[in-house]
C-alpha cells in the first residue's frame, strides 16, 4: 500500500506500423516500498521487454507505445519515468533505480579491475566524492554481499560466475537505490548459485529497504524467496498474489500449470515445459483469452473476450486473476459463470 514504482498501462512494440509486434500488453503492476516481487513466466512471455521498457534500456526496434511508469520518492510528488530527458534519465538510473541484467556478470569491464568500476559508479553520480571515501564505500558494498576487500583489486576474469554476479549487485546498491531490478540469466549460472542470490538480495533488502522485482523462469525460486509473486503471459500479467497464496492455491490454470511443471519446492528443478502446447504467436494472438488454446479449463466465453485483470469476488483482495473462472468483483450480470458453463 506503499508503492515506490507504479507501472500503468505500459505497452512496448518491436517495430513500427503494420510490422510492430506488441510484446507488453496493457501491463499494471506495482512494486511495493522494501518488497521483492518475483515476476515469472515462459520464455517469450516478455518479461525482459517489460524489464527494459520500464527503464528506458530497451533496444531498438523495441519502443514503449503507451503507459506510465510512476517512480514515487521518498519526498517529492511522483515522477514519470518514461518522461524523464536523457540527463535526468542518466541522474535516475543507479541512484533511484539500477538494474542487473541478464548477463550482466559478463557486463563488467575485463580491462578495469572491480574497484575501479565500483569507483565509477559511485563518482560519476557523486563528483565531490574524495578517492578514500570511493575506496572506502567499494570495500563495505563488496562486504555487503559477501566478497572479501582483498578482491577490490581483482580483473573480472580472476573472479568466478557468482562473485562477478555479487560485484553487479554491489554495483547496483551502490548508490542506494530505492529499486533493484534483476532479470536473472537462467543458463548462465547454476541453480544453487542463482538460490544464493536472491536469498541474498532477499536478506540485503531487509537491512538497506530497497524493494525487488526479481524476474526468472524459475517459480520455485519465488515461493521461497518473494513477497509477491506475479505472472506473465503472452505480455500480459495473468495473476498477481502474495507468494504463500499462489503456492497454496493458483487461480489462474496458466499458473496453475506453472506451479506443476516442476515436482516440489525443495525437490530438483527443471525448466518449465510442463504446460502441453506451445507460447502465443505475438503475430497472430489468440482471441478472448490469449491462453485458451492451451487451457484444459477452457469454456465458451475464453474464445470471445478478454478477462480483465482484477480481484476475484469473494477471495483475498490482495490477489488478481484475468480468468472467466475468476471473475472480477461482483460478476456482471449476464457474465458467465463456470457453472454456468462447465
Ligand atoms: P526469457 O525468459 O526467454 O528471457 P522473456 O519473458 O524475457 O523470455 P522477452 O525477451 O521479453 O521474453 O520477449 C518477449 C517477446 O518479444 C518474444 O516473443 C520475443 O520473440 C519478442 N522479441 C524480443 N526481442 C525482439 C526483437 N528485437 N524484435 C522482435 N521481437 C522481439
Ligand atoms: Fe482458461 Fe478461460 Fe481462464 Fe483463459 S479465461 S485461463 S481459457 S479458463
Ligand atoms: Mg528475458
Amino acid at each position: 500500500s506503499d508503492p515506490v514504482l507504479e507501472i500503468r498501462g505500459l505497452r512496448v512494440d518491436y517495430g513500427l506500423g503494420d510490422q510492430a509486434v506488441r510484446a507488453v500488453r496493457d501491463v499494471d503492476l506495482t512494486l511495493h516500498r522494501g518488497e521483492v516481487l518475483g515476476l515469472a513466466g515462459e520464455s517469450g512471455s516478455g518479461k525482459s521487454t517489460l524489464a527494459y521498457g520500464l527503464t528506458r534500456l530497451l533496444p531498438p526496434p523495441g519502443v514503449v507505445s503507451g503507459g506510465q511508469v510512476l517512480h514515487h520518492r521518498v519526498d517529492g510528488p511522483p515522477v514519470d519515468v518514461l518522461t524523464l530527458t536523457p540527463a535526468q534519465l542518466r541522474a535516475y538510473r543507479w541512484a533511484e533505480t539500477s538494474i542487473v541484467f541478464q548477463g550482466a556478470m559478463n557486463s563488467l569491464n575485463p580491462v578495469h579491475k572491480v574497484s575501479t568500476q565500483l569507483h565509477d559508479v559511485i563518482r560519476a553520480h557523486e563528483p565531490d566524492s574524495t578517492r578514500a571515501g570511493r575506496r572506502a564505500r567499494a570495500r563495505d558494498l563488496l562486504r555487503l554481499v559477501g566478497i572479501s576487500a582483498d578482491r577490490l583489486d581483482s580483473y573480472p576474469h580472476q573472479l568466478s560466475g557468482g562473485m562477478r554476479q555479487r560485484v553487479m549487485i554491489a554495483m547496483a546498491l551502490a548508490l542506494e537505490p530505492q529499486v533493484v531490478i534483476m532479470d536473472e540469466p537462467t543458463t548462465a549460472l547454476d541453480v544453487v548459485m542463482q538460490r544464493q542470490i536472491l536469498g541474498q538480495l532477499a536478506e540485503l533488502r531487509r537491512k538497506l529497504g530497497f524493494a525487488v522485482l526479481f524476474i526468472t523462469h524459475d517459480l520455485s525460486l519465488l515461493v521461497e524467496f518473494s513477497d509477491r509473486i506475479a505472472i506473465m503471459y503472452g505480455g500480459r500479467i495473468v495473476e498477481e498474489a502474495p507468494a504463500a497464496q499462489l503456492y497454496g492455491r493458483a487461480l489462474h490454470p496458466y499458473t496453475d500449470g506453472l506451479l506443476h511443471s516442476f515436482p516440489a519446492l525443495h525437490g530438483p528443478r527443471r525448466e518449465l515445459t510442463g504446460i502441453p502446447g506451445s507460447p502465443p504467436d505475438l503475430r497472430a494472438m489468440p482471441t478472448g483469452c490469449a491462453f485458451h488454446p492451451r487451457c484444459p479449463r477452457a469454456f465458451a466465453p475464453c474464445v470471445g473476450e478478454l478477462p480483465p485483470l482484477g480481484p476475484p469476488a469473494d477471495d483475498d483482495p490482495r490477489r488478481a486473476v484475468a480468468c472467466w473462472l475468476h471473475p472480477a468483483g461482483a460478476a456482471a450480470p449476464g457474465r458467465p459463470t463456470p457453472t454456468d458453463h462447465p
